[in-house]
């Protein structure tokens, strides 16, 4: 039977929102990619010169910025919309210093109770792919279908150099891995819903496929 609720979870640069984008799609579901939440309230400290190490204040933040991921609207490579205060932030929450500290402002555990109440109700709709790091095991426990998709930090901070090129920017392989490797550290050592496969996942790894075949493996599973 046809999953109503797809969870995607997997580390930095796994290929998720590329995958979960593409399976959204053909299934004409919604995609939500929770990762642009955390990167809101990263860019929204940020913003107003609040300190990520701050936790009292970003909670604070998280709990009352009104944040909005909507299907994208124009078609210069985002895989969504995102608001803060009715401000279009797609291309901020792409920045280096959102990077750096991203991760962070995801390990407060009032910022994940804030942000994972609002992707709980919208992935209770059902027809979704969910792509994060904590939704087969916090955020929605009963999906349909759980994948967890993994590849190497060499193979991951490769990816992402390559795309850096191929946007005519500069890029520094070693200092990619570097910082693949320590949002991974924070991400899967973090005391609240720590990035790991849910116990009835199904584990795929990419580093020997492109995106079109974890794709179609995918698919398969949904028929
Ligand atoms: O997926 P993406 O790399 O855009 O996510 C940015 C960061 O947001 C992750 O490194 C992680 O710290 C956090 N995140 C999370 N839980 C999610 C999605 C993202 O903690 N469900």
């Amino acid at each position: 039977m046809k999953p109503k609720t797809i969870a995607l979870d997997g580390p930095a640069a796994s290929g998720k929102s590329t995958v979960g984008l593409k399976i959204a799609k053909a299934l004409n579901y919604l995609f939500f990619d929770t990762g642009v939440m955390y990167r809101a309230v990263a860019w929204a400290a940020l913003n107003k010169g609040i300190d990520p190490k701050d936790e009292v204040a970003v909670t604070t933040l998280a709990e009352e910025t009104p944040i909005d991921v909507r299907p994208a609207s124009q078609n210069d490579g985002r895989t969504s919309d995102v608001l803060v205060n009715e401000q279009d932030i797609t291309w901020q929450t792409r920045s280096p210093e959102v990077d750096a500290n991203v991760s962070t402002v995801a390990a407060y555990a009032g910022v994940r109770a804030a942000l994972s109440k609002q992707q709980r109700r919208i992935g209770e709709r059902g027809n979704v792919v969910m792509v994060g790091r904590d939704i087969g095991t916090v955020v929605l426990p009963e999906a349909d279908l759980k994948i967890y998709l993994d590849a190497s930090a060499e193979e991951r901070a490769r990816r992402r150099y390559d795309e850096i090129i191929a946007r005519g920017e500069l890029a520094d392989y070693t200092e990619i891995l570097a910082k693949v490797k320590q949002r991974d550290h924070i991400d899967s050592t973090r005391d609240v819903a720590p990035l790991r496969p849910a116990d009835d996942a199904v584990i795929v790894n990419s580093d020997k496929l492109d995106a079109d075949q974890v794709f179609q493996m995918i698919m398969d599973m949904c028929a």
